[in-house]
């Protein structure tokens, strides 16, 4: 592919080998028991991978973000859990700090965040504020030196092992305005909520947080005093560039069923021929490697539009949803064709169905990307 050069094959390279030798061998396991990898994360950490975009000088790797969708990528071929941790850590509570907040918040946070010394969240949705997350209650009363914050998040991923969280909160009713804040694991009324038990990616973590009186400086508003009632386009940018990690995460895991699938079905006999012989077989195989193809260009090219600065809101939607609906397909069709076995846990590719689905709903679910993608074609018609 014309954007793939040396170090984007060397990252590639460096993260398939830990996700063969180091992830998949528990997998099943932490899946299975919803345990959350505190020390592969710790090997993470070690291998740089927990800061790719971000400058040296600011804990990160000092690499592009073709470079960070190829470690979503390879990491989803093995584990969708992994692929979302780092993509929430990344994406969502790292860069919004590092592209909004002021030079003292950059400085504060994102070494952290980026050297992997701890994770970041970040809390849009709400009970009554999911695909509408204009509707946030969440609210945030200014008091002397401190806002005081009131109401709760949901599914937020990370939030257990999470040292820094960004949100939502409402600073004004009328008219209304919502502002972006930073708040420090442990903070007096930061109170955890429960761990939600998933259908997919079951060793990430996803919980609820209550805000219950939670008093933090008035420094913490994301991009000081100018920005107050900023922090709801805030989102709305940072999701257009954690889609591209989500639809990564889509397409690592329709490569890993791929990858599943190949050697089954050469394996496999029945009426004496490999099942691949089979052109019910074949053609399956066929349609999952040209599906998967088209969505790795799309992301890779919304990647390559991010580390050029230029716009990429639709192109990212677009990207997300095509590698989402090509990641249940291909993982549909990996258990199709192993048959019983494709049922069977062992052979992971149930899970890997479990997980993309995932893809379908966070960050925006395929509804809301065919809004955003017609809304840049017709206008807002209604
Ligand atoms: C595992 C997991 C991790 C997550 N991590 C995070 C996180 O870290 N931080 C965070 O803030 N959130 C997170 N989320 C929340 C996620 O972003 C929301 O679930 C998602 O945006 C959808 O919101 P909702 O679930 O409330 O669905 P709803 O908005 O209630 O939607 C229900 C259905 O209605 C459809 N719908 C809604 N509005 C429209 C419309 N205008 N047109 C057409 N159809 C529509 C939706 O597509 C969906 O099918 C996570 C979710 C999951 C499952």
């Amino acid at each position: 592919m014309i954007y793939l050069k040396e170090e984007h094959e060397l990252i590639r390279q460096t993260v398939r080998e830990f996700a063969l030798k180091e992830v998949e061998p528990g997998e099943l396991e932490r899946d299975e028991k919803e345990e959350f990898p505190v020390d592969l994360i710790a090997k993470m950490r070690e291998l740089g991978l927990l800061g790719i975009p971000f400058p040296e000088e600011y804990g990160g790797a000092g690499l592009d973000n073709l470079s960070y969708v190829i470690a979503v990528e390879e990491l989803a071929r093995i584990s969708g859990s992994l692929a979302l941790t780092l993509a929430a850590h990344v994406s969502l509570g790292t860069s919004p700090i590092y592209e909004f907040g002021t030079e003292e918040q950059r400085r504060k946070y994102v070494p952290r965040l980026a050297s992997g010394e701890m994770l970041g969240s970040f809390g849009l949705t709400e009970p009554n504020a999911g695909s509408d997350a204009q509707g946030t209650q969440t609210a945030a009363v200014r008091d002397g030196d401190s806002w005081v914050i009131n109401g709760q998040k949901i599914y937020v991923t990370n939030g257990g092992y999470a040292g820094s969280i960004i949100f939502t909160a409402v600073t004004q009713h009328e008219p209304r305005q919502i502002s972006a804040f930073i708040v420090d694991a442990g903070t007096p009324g930061l109170v955890l909520g429960k761990k939600e038990v998933k259908l997919g990616c079951r060793s990430s973590d996803t919980r609820v947080l209550h805000f219950e009186d939670c008093r933090i400086p008035a420094e913490n508003l994301v991009g000081g005093p100018s920005e107050l009632g900023k922090g709801f386009k805030f989102f709305m940018k940072t999701l257009d560039g954690g889609r591209i990690s989500i639809g990564a995460m889509a397409l690592g895991i329709a490569q890993g069923a791929i990858d599943k699938a190949v050697p089954f079905v050469k394996e496999r006999k029945q009426f004496g021929k490999p099942v691949g012989a089979f052109q019910g077989v074949s053609h399956r195989i066929a349609d999952m490697e040209t599906e998967v193809q088209a969505a790795r260009h799309m992301i890779y090219h919304s990647a390559w539009l991010k580390d050029q600065h230029r716009p990429l809101e639709h192109h990212s939607a677009m990207a997300k949803l095509f590698a989402s609906e090509v990641a249940m397909r291909a993982t549909f069709s990996a258990i199709q064709v192993l048959g019983a076995c494709g049922y069977m846990k062992e052979y992971h590719v149930e899970r890997y169905m479990r997980d993309a689905k995932l893809c379908e709903i966070g960050e925006g679910t395929s509804e809301i990307q065919r809004l955003v993608i017609s809304r840049q074609l017709l206008g807002r018609l209604d």
